[in-house]
């Protein structure tokens, strides 16, 4: 399985950051080793020391394709989820002052923490998904996925037309506004709506 990830996909966020508002949309991948999922604990990584977190709708993959088209994207992904794309920001501001790819900052293993799957009903309206994120019972991030520059439907077109996308693959769909560092104790939980679909602590 594959693990696709969307850059700068909420203009506040692209803000805050500092970096453009993309065109087309800014792809990376990490590898599976990424993926922690469940009540695994997340430890704290020895090579950085400014460790972000950055809370984000992801959907999971439930049909092969390739060159799919915007208008049937639809029918490629049947859950989401929220995750946490786990970012060195320290070494990735590095990575990214001398032009060089963002791997260590991003891929390294458990980055990629993924919540319970809802399924995508007809009843849900994904164009219309409030998710939150709360660290130490405050919330941090909370936005709504039609704040997004590239719908989902989008984003898996957009992917298809470079990369094959198999059943079980996972995209991260951007991070809004509000990132932030994780301390040793932090305890992290994401909400879908109103369900807490993901619990973290950092150890
Ligand atoms: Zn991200």
């Amino acid at each position: 399985m594959k693990i696709f990830c969307i850059g700068r996909n909420y203009a506040k966020h692209a803000e805050e950051l500092g970096n453009e508002i993309p065109v087309e949309p800014v792809i990376f991948m990490k590898p599976k080793s990424a993926l922690v999922q469940g009540h695994t604990p997340f430890y704290y990584p020895e090579f950085t020391n400014d460790l972000q977190y950055e809370a984000e709708l992801v959907i999971r993959i439930s049909k092969n394709g390739k060159y799919i088209q915007e208008k049937h994207a639809a029918n490629y992904y049947n859950g989401i989820s929220v995750g946490i794309d786990f970012t060195a920001r320290d070494i990735q501001t590095q990575l990214k002052e001398k032009g060089l790819p963002w791997e260590k900052a991003k891929s390294f293993d458990n980055s990629a923490a993924v919540g319970k799957f809802i399924d995508l009903t007809p009843a849900i309206n994904k164009k219309d998904i409030n998710f939150s994120f709360v660290k130490n019972k405050e919330v941090v991030q909370s936005a709504n996925s039609k704040e997004m520059i590239f719908s989902i439907d989008k984003i898996v077109s957009n992917i298809s037309n470079y990369f094959s996308i198999n059943i079980g693959d996972l995209i991260f769909t951007g991070t809004p506004a509000g990132t932030g560092e994780c301390m040793v104790g932090d305890v992290f939980e994401a909400y879908l709506e109103k369900e807490e679909v993901l619990s973290i602590e950092i150890k």
